[in-house]
């Protein structure tokens, strides 16, 4: 799709203001495995585009995305923050993305809001594992995406041998368009294969700064750039019929023919360029920044968002224009201590105003935005408008969640249903001192604005608190931002697998809760058929009852009744999920039936029920997806059958076995490192909650005992 399609199919006029901004945008996402040089990529860009004055060096955890300390002491970027620069007459917003792949909701959603990513890989390493999963990613949401081969100043570095491994595990639509001029320590400069040219990276002082000077290319190179370059025109050929035609019958190629059609097969995602460079040494970085401009699209290149108006539930479309109906999704909530709570969003349609009224289309109610703010790592710029293609922070929305779709009130329309899944692992955490205690109510109230996947209860009776999450990384990553950023002194307790329970029999049953001690008493009596329903059902309750046998306001405390004692089961005090019970007969009494009665008379009648309907445990099974080289496949599957997973499906990309299966919870802590040692680090895996399912018997007493 070339950027001339894309706007006559939108139909603006060509010198529309506005729509030369939106093709003058870059949404991109820098993203690779932990260790390739994200964070000094990025450092490098925000120091070339002029934002920052002194570069943070990552070892000595100044960079400046890299802002929570806690990410600057494991290395790893687990928060998305989102920051704008500008690059020849291009505003590009870079989206920080997590690299870890346990985040998988987070990685997802940024995955989500790109138009485009830079992949950084480690010219040493080469296609790490976590590359592949990240490279994964992006294909599923069809991310056009550039690859940055980093570090080619260290021993043992090579680009050739780090493309070869890019055709071979992740496309093999790539190409270079640079030719490193020497190697390792004496890595100096580059050929470009499209303009035909030496770009040499003349160092200005030490260690800060790099110039480029361009140079023609001397004749003992020209050879092998020759070759280079056809080896390049040959792949975007294949996917762009322009430059075939003109390559097949042996016509000129232009550098600007080789350019545009470079554009066009990036942006519909047919062909990845492949570039080089020393971020840490600064070099191949404004190149860099050139063909992020020259290649990655604009907001108006990729397909228009498409959502359901939840009032006619029809699909409904919106355009990239400022006059277009408001349409925007928060993809991200971070508390700031100076400005409270910040709801990154990413603006699809239409104009966003400071101090307007805007809808939650999520949540049915209207907010008000204060103050929008373009961030810039951890500092911020006031803006006064927002428009289609942009990407900002609101300060102001106290309702919004992750995830949540914006729009004016009377144009609602939802981007993206959330559906996250139920917290299958828990940890209970006690703090230490009465202070601590408010500490922890307000470290868990902003941690749960900015991660909807994960939740919290307290324990009355243990004066726990409990905290739920989507696995043991996920929590231990809560629990350590609990300690740092908000200081909160507290005990925690091991992991644990989130059980619950069910019935397997139908049972009719009864519960009186009658006391005539003189005076008031309390008079309630009800009885119930109680029966399994399907997986996912949760607890349903219908009242049956004809006639008036127990007076219609009392009915609204007989379900409280179930639903409290659906709270703790009869088996070890798990919650009860997919059981149907019917109200269907009772009694009651003129003077001392209440709802209290009512309520306390339900309770027992369910547990009395539950006790005979043959209780059972249910677990949490995972959804869980390995890529492996074939030659661990063996080794992979017996490691899986140890831990009672149930293989569903094994399929073949080149070299690499995909294995789809479900796996119980229960015997998955500790995969991370059981996989990586049995394939030496080259298998992935990615593992989500997907249903509870019963817990075999001989496992189940264990549990329980
Ligand atoms: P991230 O985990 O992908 O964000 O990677 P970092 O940017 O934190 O880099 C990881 C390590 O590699 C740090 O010690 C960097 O200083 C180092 N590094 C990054 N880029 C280069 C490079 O171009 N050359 C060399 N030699 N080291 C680099």
């Amino acid at each position: 799709m070339s950027v001339t399609l894309t706007l006559e199919k939108i139909k603006m006029k060509p010198n529309d203001n506005f729509m030369q901004q939106l093709l003058n945008t870059r949404n991109i996402g820098i993203i690779a495995h932990i260790d390739a040089g994200k964070t000094t990529t990025t450092e490098r860009i925000l120091y070339y585009t002029g934002k920052i004055y002194r570069m943070g060096e990552v070892h000595e955890g100044t960079a400046t995305m890299d802002w929570m300390q806690q990410e600057q002491e494991r290395g790893i970027t687990i928060m998305a923050a989102n920051t704008t620069c500008f690059w020849q007459d291009k505003k590009i917003n870079i989206i920080d993305t997590p690299g870890h792949v346990d985040f998988t909701v987070e990685v997802v959603r940024s995955l989500k809001i790109l138009d485009g990513a830079v992949v950084v890989f480690c010219a040493v390493g080469g296609v790490e594992p976590q590359s592949e999963s990240v490279w994964h990613h992006a294909d599923k949401f069809s991310v056009p995406r550039m690859a940055f081969i980093n570090k080619m100043d260290r021993v043992g570095a090579d680009f050739n041998g780090t493309i070869n491994q890019i055709h071979e595990r992740l496309t093999s639509s790539a190409a270079a368009i640079q030719m490193p001029i020497g190697h390792e320590s004496s890595y100096s400069g580059i050929i470009d294969l499209v303009e035909m040219r030496v770009v040499f990276f003349k160092e200005v002082d030490e260690d800060t700064d790099i110039k480029l000077t361009f140079e023609e290319i001397p004749a003992d190179l020209l050879e092998e750039a020759s070759k280079q370059r056809h080896i390049l025109i040959e792949k975007v050929s294949e996917n762009d019929d322009i430059l075939l035609d003109k390559y097949i019958h042996n016509k000129e190629i232009t550098n600007d023919d080789l350019k545009k059609a470079i554009r066009r097969t990036v942006v519909s995602n047919k062909f990845v360029p492949i570039l080089c460079g020393s971020s840490l040494k600064n070099k191949g970085i404004q190149l860099l920044l050139d063909a992020i401009c020259d290649y990655l699209p604009s907001p108006i290149d990729v397909p228009m968002i498409i959502g359901k108006n939840p009032e006619t539930d029809k699909q409904e479309t919106r355009k990239a224009r400022k006059d277009e109906k408001l349409c925007f999704l928060a993809f991200k909530i971070m508390s700031d201590p100076f400005v409270g709570k910040l709801v990154f969003v990413r603006v699809y349609s239409g104009t966003l105003k400071s101090g307007s009224e805007v809808y939650n289309v999520n949540r049915q109610k209207t907010e008000r935005i204060n103050k929008l703010v373009r961030m810039h790592a951890n500092k911020q710029s006031i803006v006064e408008e927002a428009y289609a293609g942009d990407i900002v922070a609101c300060v102001g929305l106290k309702i919004t969640k992750t995830g949540d779709t914006l729009t004016d009130e009377a144009h609602p329309l939802l981007v993206e249903e959330i559906n996250f899944p139920e917290p299958v692992a828990y940890l209970s955490i006690e703090p230490k001192t009465k202070a601590d205690q408010d500490k922890l109510a307000n470290a868990l109230h902003k941690l749960q604005d900015e991660d909807p996947t994960f939740r919290v209860r307290y324990n009355l009776e243990t004066g726990q608190t409990v905290i739920s999450g989507m696995g043991e990384l996920h929590l231990e990553i809560i629990v350590d931002r609990m300690f740092r950023e908000f200081n909160v002194g507290a005990n925690i307790g091991k992991p644990h697998v989130a059980y619950k329970e069910t019935i397997t029999k139908f049972m009719r049953c009864e519960g009186k809760f009658i006391q005539q001690t003189g005076g008031h008493g309390q008079y309630g009596h009800v009885i119930f058929e109680i029966s399994p329903s399907k997986r996912g059902a949760g607890v349903e309750f219908e009242n049956l009852i004809k006639g008036g046998t127990i007076p219609r306001e009392y009915i609204p405390s007989v379900k409280k009744g179930v639903i409290e004692g659906a709270k703790n089961g009869v088996l070890a005090g798990f919650p009860v999920i997919d059981i149907n019970v019917k109200l269907v007969d009772g009694s009651f009494h003129e003077v001392d039936s209440s709802d209290l009665a009512f309520t306390m008379a339900a309770t027992y009648a369910l547990s009395e029920g539950m006790r005979k309907a043959s209780p059972v445990l249910l677990e949490p099974i995972m959804e869980i997806e390995i890529t492996t080289p074939t030659e661990y496949l063996g080794d992979v599957i017996g490691d899986l059958n140890s831990r009672r997973v149930d293989i569903k499906h094994i399929s073949e990309k080149r070299n690499l076995k995909i294995i789809q299966a479900f796996a119980p919870l229960s015997e998955m802590f500790g995969y991370a490192s059981s996989l990586r040692s049995l394939t030496q680090g080259r298998a992935v895996y990615t593992m989500e909650p997907s249903h509870y399912s019963e817990v075999p018997k001989n496992i189940a007493e264990k549990v329980l005992s």
